[in-house]
């Protein structure tokens, strides 16, 4: 056995120090997928089904963002006892999809607004107690002016 952290989903996410989404992208007209589609195409006017895993960008534009006060469905995974956190929509920079996530610890809704950057990170989930130390990926505003 290993104690490498393992992401909660495999295949969902790269990890390390620049972590990114896995997608598809259809073969034939270039649409993104995520997560990962299998079959046809959903664009009505393409019917290819081949499709490429691709690293989406890691990075985007805050587009909406909600206080998540009840337990969320699969696959997002909350900390227990459940406490209420942000949940960001995040279009992405190159893709212009919008991708749900967790916000990181620490940042609530009054510190976000939208069209602010937002960046990718993988954090692990040590205070669960299953699926204690997974990782999960999260949404992290990108801080301007470098003040700490
Ligand atoms: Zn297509």
């Amino acid at each position: 056995m290993s104690d490498e952290l393992k992401p909660v989903l495999e295949g969902f996410f790269t990890t390390g120090d620049k972590p990114a989404l896995l997608g598809s992208r259809c073969t034939k007209c270039g649409t993104y997928y995520f997560p990962k589609l299998e079959g046809f195409c959903r664009n009505p006017d393409c019917d290819c089904s081949q499709f490429e895993s691709v690293e989406l960008s890691r990075t985007g534009t805050l587009w909406s963002f909600t206080n998540a006060c009840y337990k969320p469905p699969e696959p997002y995974v909350a900390a227990e006892p459940f406490e209420p956190y942000a949940i960001a929509a995040v279009e992405l920079d190159k893709e212009k999809m919008v991708i749900l996530g967790q916000v990181v610890a620490g940042v609530g809704v009054d510190q976000l607004k939208a069209g602010l950057p937002m960046e990718l990170v993988v954090e692990s989930i040590p205070d669960l107690v299953e699926p204690a130390g997974k990782l999960v990926w999260k949404w992290k505003p990108m801080t301007e002016g470098g003040a700490a």
